[in-house]
């Protein structure tokens, strides 16, 4: 398959496990795009203020940190079903950004209008460097407005805090599921209510409800759609009669 035909800056946008990432990973492959998740950001960001003792409220301290913070996103260098590592203040942080301390602040510190801002311009230089899918809660409203392809997955909260429980369990980590879902229905309504670039899907988006779907079967849905974007149209260079 031919993948200049395709196109060239996708976005997925959505709330938390509603398969974005993995999509996205699975789009990125099939094209040779480069996978990006700007989520990894605010999380480093909120991560740094924790290990600070700043206080995630603190707009001022968190715009500060999130300007100065080298927040280094890598290859992976592990087989560990990481997608990159994710180095801050010289440690390899790719899974404490995945903490539900984490998840608790990430939403407070996003919501911060000068924490955006900073978190911005490097956003988009590499959105707009073009072959890239990326993902996030604002790609195709504020980063890259631009995008040919704009997609917003979403499911249920229930299914959601399923997904995530099962996540954080596998990977060792003693939640219980009504933390989870207490824990993801507060971020959804921070994310949906911040007043600078809320969750909510472009008006020329794609939108993919992902209950009871397998990843396999959305990435077959949105791979669909894309081909049939990427085809030449019927009446592209036919003659007028
Ligand atoms: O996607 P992920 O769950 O890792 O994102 C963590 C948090 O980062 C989100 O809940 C949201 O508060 C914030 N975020 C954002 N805008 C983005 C990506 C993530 O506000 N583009």
């Amino acid at each position: 398959m031919d993948a200049r035909s395709f196109p060239l800056m996708i976005a997925i946008d959505g709330p938390a496990a509603s398969g974005k990432s993995t999509l996205a990973r699975r789009l990125a492959e099939a094209l040779g795009y480069l996978y990006f998740d700007t989520g990894v950001l605010y999380r480093a960001v909120t991560w740094a203020a924790l290990q600070r003792g700043l206080s995630p409220r603190d707009e001022a301290a968190m715009t500060r940190l999130a300007s100065e913070l080298a927040i280094d996103v890598r290859p992976p260098s592990q087989a560990d079903g990481r997608s990159n590592d994710v180095w801050v203040d010289g440690q390899d942080v790719t899974w404490a950004i995945r903490s539900p301390e984490v998840d608790a602040w990430v939403a407070a510190v996003a919501a911060h209008p000068g924490v955006r801002q900073a978190l911005l311009e490097v956003q988009r230089r590499i959105g707009r460097q073009g072959r890239v899918v990326m993902v996030g809660r604002d790609i195709g409203t504020v980063v890259l407005p631009e995008a040919d392809f704009k997609i917003y997955l979403d499911a249920s909260l229930e299914e959601r805090a399923r997904r995530r429980y099962e996540e954080l369990r596998a990977r060792g980590q003693p939640v219980s599921f009504d933390e989870v879902l207490a824990r993801m229905r507060a971020r959804d309504r921070t994310d949906a209510g911040r007043s600078v670039a809320p969750l909510r899907p472009a008006p020329d988006a794609w939108v993919l409800v992902t209950d009871g779907l397998t990843p396999d079967q959305v990435f077959t849905r949105v791979w669909d759609v894309l081909q049939r974007r990427a085809a030449p149209h019927p009446s592209d260079g036919a003659e007028a009669s």
